[in-house]
């Protein structure tokens, strides 16, 4: 059977009912009495919801069709545009289906966390941040590029140790056995399977009361390139920044493996966060 090019506005009617009802399956059964392979769209379409890209509250909000479907290309336009493609009014080509697949998810629809940056400003924030990390996760080996391995707490000790000492932060990071004990939850479950999102940095509502916390896809075949730059991107999040409107940086939205560490630019809306500069 011919597979036939998605159509936006059975998209973004899918979305909604995605946003009031049942789920991501509402969405997939549309796809498939179509024989669209809709795994790829509805990732990449949900990790634009959770990046805050595509509001579904707006979608719902929204009366009249052409509006949804104006709302839902925009979305299309951020992901084509992080993804170095030509914009054309928001079309869900091949192309952008597979550019999708690494636009990450990350919840940072909350400005800052406050809670945390607080403490570099002096007021009365946290100056020492608890880090719990599961124990299945800590110990898991991450392959090197020389053939080896690190542990991933190893990995996560140099992504914090990428903001705090490139940064100048005046932060003091520890790692506690008891997730009571922690401001900071690190775990592993599974989020989509293989592929898609990678990692997500929950950053909590207000109040310094609430523990952070950031996953990581159990599911990925990590290596040590793409854990360290995830994992240094979510923790970003966790210390306060959002995203970086382009690309190239640990802070875009969109992963960009070839990036390692904190750039010029990260490190200065880091500094900006904490009040060093
Ligand atoms: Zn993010």
């Amino acid at each position: 059977m011919a597979k036939k090019k998605p159509d936006l506005a059975e998209l973004a009617g899918a979305l909604v009912q995605f946003w009031s009802a049942d789920g991501p399956q509402e969405i997939t059964d549309v796809w498939k009495k179509r024989s669209v392979d809709s795994s790829d769209v509805v990732a990449g379409l949900r990790s634009l919801v959770a990046s805050g890209d595509l509001s579904l509250t707006a979608l719902a909000g929204v009366a009249s069709l052409d509006a949804r479907v104006g709302l839902a290309i925009e979305a299309i336009k951020v992901v084509q545009r992080f993804g170095g493609l030509k914009v054309i009014d928001g079309i869900l080509g091949r192309k952008t289906r597979s550019a999708m697949k690494s636009f990450r998810s990350c919840n940072d629809t909350t400005k800052s966390n406050k809670a945390v940056t607080g403490a570099g400003k002096g007021m009365s924030g946290l100056g020492v941040l608890f880090f719990h990390i599961q124990p299945k996760l800590a110990s898991r080996a991450i392959p090197t590029a020389s053939g080896g391995s690190e542990t991933a707490q190893f990995v996560i000790g140099n992504a914090l140790d990428a903001w705090i000492i490139g940064g100048k932060l005046n932060l003091v990071t520890q790692f506690v056995d008891d997730p009571s004990d922690a401001n900071v939850l690190v775990v592993q479950e599974n989020i989509d399977g293989p592929g898609n999102t990678t990692g997500i940095a929950h950053i909590g509502g207000k109040g310094i009361e609430q523990q952070l916390t950031c996953r990581f896809d159990e599911n990925e075949e990590w290596n040590e390139a793409m854990f360290l730059n995830t994992a240094t991107h979510e923790l970003g999040h966790i210390l306060g920044l959002t995203h970086e409107p382009g690309p190239g940086h640990i802070m875009s939205a969109f992963q960009d493996l070839s990036v390692k560490h904190p750039t010029p630019r990260d490190l200065e809306r880091m500094q900006t966060e904490w009040g060093v500069k």
